[in-house]
């Protein structure tokens, strides 16, 4: 057996626990387990002790009030809360919900569940390049628009959206903003005045915390955001989410974010020039394509599209060496072409032969040497073993072209 593992290259679908979040979270287990709702003794005071902290470390983290952090068990149910939350406190005022197409499948599905109980949903296209056009965001807006989601970062291809200028838009019109930056948070500066944000949906486990964990921050002034809440009971969290606190969790969230926020920017720097250099190599190899702006994106990220191989083959000729993704982990499940890849316009062929690298805080330069290394040799194989019927400069002509 080899007992060495593969580089993991895979951090847009989740990151390890960094030691020093473990070890906060440890005591929580099992010396401060007390209940954080219970007030009425020490045990109680100290789990509520780490569970505040992490509450203002993590609106700091956005610049908000740590009374508008509300926990969830991840990015997933911060949007549940968000988009239904939104829909059933809002329905009075109108039914129209503006998303795009390129959206991470937790804002997709409950957008789709409120369409089959009568809500309007417009899923605004993206450019080839996987940024919004605004100009589409404008003519979106109807008179009955409740609730705009939009996600900062993609999690396929990294795309940056221009969340300043929506917020701007959407708070022009006073229509309720939602962000999904389960990929940003930590990547890129946040900051929900400025960036005129209502809500956003946050994640530990993409920043280096645990999985099970998350965040909805929920404006309380300028305006006042009302929610339904999805899950009823003791009313903890406000009343928008019961449920006792996951403390060690909670702690974890709270020190992987601080870490992560005050590592920003020379890590951004670090992974960037990595990423760079990985795409300078990879974009020699011929029928190689970028997937997403070239600079708009975040800096950890690059996905490409291959010419004349099969991605499945690809990716399982690359497995032993390199651990990285196709598609979205959430939907791998589900053997179809990317949702996203195809909404830059790319063919299903294109599409289905798509590598996301997503790199991280322990990826190195030797890794990249090693994948670039890798990755040629496995296209140069999989265009070998089916190159018989299908040449892949003839493919070219059909593809759109970057
Ligand atoms: C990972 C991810 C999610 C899901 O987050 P969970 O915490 O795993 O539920 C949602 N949106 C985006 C953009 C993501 O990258």
């Amino acid at each position: 057996m080899n007992s060495q593992r593969p580089i993991y290259l895979d951090c847009n679908a989740t990151t390890p626990v960094a030691p020093e979040v473990m070890a906060a979270m440890l005591p929580f287990f099992t010396e401060y387990f007390g209940n954080p709702s219970s007030l009425s003794h020490a045990y109680g005071w100290e789990a509520e002790a780490g569970v505040k902290k992490a509450r203002e470390i993590l609106a700091g983290a956005i610049a908000a009030e740590p009374s508008e952090i509300i926990f969830t068990s991840g990015a997933t149910e911060a949007n549940n809360l968000a988009i239904k939350g939104v829909a059933e406190a809002y329905m009075s005022e109108g039914k129209h919900i503006i998303t795009v197409q390129t959206e991470h499948s937790a804002v997709l599905e409950p957008c789709r569940y409120l369409e089959r109980l009568g809500f309007s949903v417009t899923y605004l296209p993206v450019q080839p390049d996987g940024l919004i056009d605004l100009q589409d965001l404008e003519n979106a807006f109807r008179d009955d628009t409740i609730l705009v989601s939009i996600m900062a970062a993609n999690n396929e291809i990294g795309v940056l959206q221009p969340i300043e200028q929506i917020g701007a838009r959407c708070r022009d019109r006073n229509i309720i903003f939602h962000t999904d930056a389960a990929q940003a948070l930590g990547k890129i500066p946040l900051n929900v005045q400025t960036m005129h944000i209502d809500l956003l949906s946050m994640t530990a486990h993409k920043l280096y915390g645990p999985k099970g964990i998350g965040a909805l921050y929920v404006r309380r002034k300028n305006p006042r955001v009302q929610l339904a809440p999805q899950i009823h009971g003791g009313g903890q969290e406000r009343g928008l989410r019961s449920g006792t606190l996951y403390t060690p969790q909670i702690v974890g969230f709270g020190e992987a974010v601080r870490i992560v926020i005050d590592e920003m920017e020379s890590e951004v720097n670090r992974i960037g020039e990595l990423r760079d250099r990985l795409w300078a190599q990879l974009s020699e190899l011929p029928g190689i394509h970028l997937n997403g702006h070239s600079t708009q994106r975040l800096a950890n990220n690059l996905n490409v599209s291959i010419e004349g191989v099969d991605g499945n083959a690809l990716l399982s000729g690359l497995r032993g060496a390199i651990a990285l993704s196709s598609v979205s982990a959430c939907s791998t499940t589900n053997p179809k072409p990317s949702h996203v890849i195809k909404a830059l316009g790319r063919s299903n062929e294109l599409a289905k032969a798509t590598l996301r690298f997503g790199l991280g805080r322990d990826t190195c330069e030797k890794d990249v040497l090693k994948t670039v290394k890798v990755v040629s040799d496995g296209i140069r194989a999989a265009r070998l073993n089916q190159g018989n019927q299908r040449p892949f400069r003839k493919i070219r002509q059909d593809n759109y072209d970057d």
